[in-house]
């Protein structure tokens, strides 16, 4: 995809050709040899499977799921899985290419893949969803496992469907195998830590930014799009941080206040009333609208291109910094570049929750747990030194801070097909 061409926005919305432009843009830069730019443009596996499901009417339902596993050339694939009725091929193709540069990014030894089932999770029961999980593992038995490819949580999917895919695989194995998905529960192999590791994550690339671009931490306006398991958690470390997070975008309506939202007390809200709409102590206002706002950073943390080149120009934020995966468009990025905002791309910002699943996955191997402090002073540590990592590259290369990411991981990727050689 050229990315001055007239583009409509189904086209300019694709997650794979917004992962292809940005791939193309970073090999060419890099001198990728052509190659090996064949070998990586390509995930190396797509399983596509069609599954039947009991449904609680009694009824059998057929279902789709997609696992694709882009490259296992650094370590077996790793990569979540998420239920939604929007999931496609393509889309779990990006996804899966984004977590093999996401480990790079981060240097940890693993590959990428994703997975996703197409299906509404918010119109089925427990029974439903747990026979639903059981079955697409049963599907994936030979393809997944500890030194294959290890699923996690993504949208719609959370520690429960975890430790189901865990006793699935376990069972058929005859034998317990925790360290085959990451993101379970702690007493059943999870780690600690690792539920707020993608707002974690998120939280410690802001404190770089802002030490890089000279901002005060005091008085730093946020505002956050999503309010799940990453937008959440990143809201509320970052106001325990000293930022005034003033706003906050759902799919169903946003909430606002200048002086800063009390987080925690929105938390309780949204865990009763299952919405931030009507919370008290906050205007009521369009979700859409609220990410054009004023405001010091802004962290989309829901879904991919939320930032097009409809609303780009209208962006008023100093850093973007992307905890969904895929929010902004390559088109809207060439906006932002004229606009001079700091981007922390998703590649980076939002890799601390594969970094605490690389964690989990360890202790899993290991039979021994860290304690919490240990976990996150892990996490901090690699966060930091991979955003240092990337802007460094994007001075030294003289490319915006996306494109070093994708640079610095594409030559780490690149370096280990090399080593290894390709047996063609
Ligand atoms: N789904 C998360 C992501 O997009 C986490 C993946 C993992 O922990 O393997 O990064």
């Amino acid at each position: 995809m050229q990315v001055n061409e007239i583009l409509t926005l189904d086209q300019e919305t694709n997650p794979w050709a917004a992962q292809e432009a940005r791939f193309n843009e970073a090999a060419e830069k890099l001198g990728l040899e052509e190659g090996l730019q064949k070998v990586l443009r390509q995930p190396s596996r797509e399983i596509i499977v069609h599954f039947p499901v009991l449904m609680d009417n009694g009824k059998i339902e057929v279902f789709t799921g997609y696992r694709v596993q882009h490259s296992m050339a650094r370590g077996p694939a790793k990569g979540g899985i998420r239920y939604s009725p929007d999931v496609s091929l393509d889309e779990v193709r990006a996804l899966a290419s984004w977590m093999t540069w996401k480990c790079a990014v981060v240097n940890i030894p693993f590959g990428g893949a994703k997975g996703g089932v197409i299906c509404d999770p918010h119109k089925m029961s427990q029974g439903e969803l747990e026979r639903l999980t059981r079955r697409f593992t049963a599907e994936l038995m030979e393809f997944i496992g500890p030194e294959k490819d290890i699923p996690a949580p993504d949208i719609n999917t959370n520690e429960q469907t975890m430790a189901w895919i865990m006793d699935t695989y376990s069972m058929h194995m005859r034998q317990t195998v925790t360290a085959v998905v990451t993101g379970k529960p702690v007493n059943i192999g999870g780690s600690r830590g690792r539920t707020a590791a993608t707002g974690r994550g998120l939280s410690v690339v802001c404190d770089e930014a802002l030490k890089h671009l000279g901002i005060a931490r005091e008085g730093c306006k946020v505002i956050v799009q999503g309010f799940g398991n990453v937008g959440s958690n990143a809201a509320k470390l970052l106001c325990e941080k000293g930022y005034d997070v003033i706003g906050i975008a759902e799919h169903d309506g946003g909430v606002y206040n200048a002086n800063g939202l009390d987080i925690h007390a929105l938390l309780k809200y949204k865990q009763q009333a299952g919405t931030v709409v009507g919370f008290k102590d906050a205007e009521a206002v369009d979700p859409l609208e609220l990410l054009t706002w004023k405001t010091d950073i802004l962290l989309p943390a829901a879904t991919e291109n939320v930032i097009t080149s409809r609303n780009a120009e209208r962006i008023q934020a100093r850093i973007l910094c992307e905890g969904a995966n895929g929010p902004t468009t390559p088109i809207a990025d060439e906006i932002l570049a004229d606009k001079k905002i700091f981007v922390i791309p998703d590649i980076m910002a939002n890799a601390g929750g594969v970094t605490t699943s690389y964690f989990e996955w360890v202790q899993d191997r290991m039979g021994l747990f860290w304690t919490e402090e240990e976990v996150n002073a892990r996490l901090d540590k690699t966060m930091a030194e991979s955003f240092a990592d990337v802007v460094r590259y994007a001075q030294a290369h003289n490319v915006n801070n996306r494109i070093a990411a994708y640079m610095l991981a594409i030559d780490r990727v690149a370096y280990n097909i090399r080593q290894r050689g390709i047996y063609a």
